[in-house]
This record gives structure tokens, sequence and C-alpha cells, in this order.
């Protein structure tokens, strides 16, 4: 399978505004943004998205949010407040094919359906 446009952030491939990264995750403010704040937080192990997950990635995943608030507290939205998208396949408006974590927030969000 080829790398996905994140596991190419994640190698270097292509340039993105890193704001966060460990072992585990990496987190850039997303080229197009739809808020203020519109960081992705994404698995550095290439999940699809969470119809992918397995069991045993179960911390992992819960990894990520802890992570998400973290970084949206450090991006100085804490207070305030913020949404998390997560996007899964066709009808959700999955784009990219490797599980991401939209942090939204810096200022009111219309609530859109
Ligand atoms: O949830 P969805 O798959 O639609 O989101 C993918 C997101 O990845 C989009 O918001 C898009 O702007 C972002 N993106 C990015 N950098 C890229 C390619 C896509 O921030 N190089």
């Amino acid at each position: 399978m080829s790398d996905s446009i994140f596991t190419k952030i994640i190698k270097r491939e292509i340039p993105a505004t890193i704001v966060y990264e460990d072992d585990k995750v990496i987190a850039f403010n997303d080229i197009h943004p739809s808020a203020p704040v519109h960081i992705l937080v994404v698995p550095k192990k290439p999940i699809v998205n969470l119809l992918d997950a397995a069991p045993e990635d179960a911390p992992l995943l819960g990894y990520l949010l802890e992570a998400a608030a973290r970084i949206a507290r450090d991006a100085g939205i804490g207070e305030s407040g913020f949404r998390i998208i997560i996007n899964n396949g066709k009808d959700g408006g999955q784009t990219v094919d490797h599980l991401h974590v939209h942090i939204l927030g810096g200022k009111t969000l219309p609530i859109t359906f």
C-alpha cells in the first residue's frame, strides 16, 4: 500500500506546519483551515479510519484524544472551547485515508449538519 499524504508528512517528504510530535502522534495546521485554529492530530500508525482500528488500537485511540486536548490547550483554545471531529468514509466527508482528529476553535463554531 502506498503512503498516505499524512505518512508523507510524518516522513518529512511533504511540508506541513507541525505544532506537536511524539513517538505516537503528529499534529499540524490544516492547509485549508475551517476556523481560526484548525489542527489535525494523526497517529503515526497508518490506520485508515475508526472502522480500520483493531481492539488493540484502543490505547492509541485514547491517547489521540488526550493528545488532542493537550494540543488544543497549548494552542490557546482550552478555555474558550473547541470541537473535535473524526470523519469516517465517503459519507462522513473523509478525504484522506489516514485516521485524523480535527481540532477546530478560536471562534464560536456553527452547528452544521
Ligand atoms: O477529514 P478529511 O479527510 O476531510 O480531512 C482531511 C484534511 O486534511 C482536510 O481538512 C485538508 O485540508 C487537510 N490536508 C492538510 N494537508 C495536506 C492535505 C490535506 O492539512 N497536505
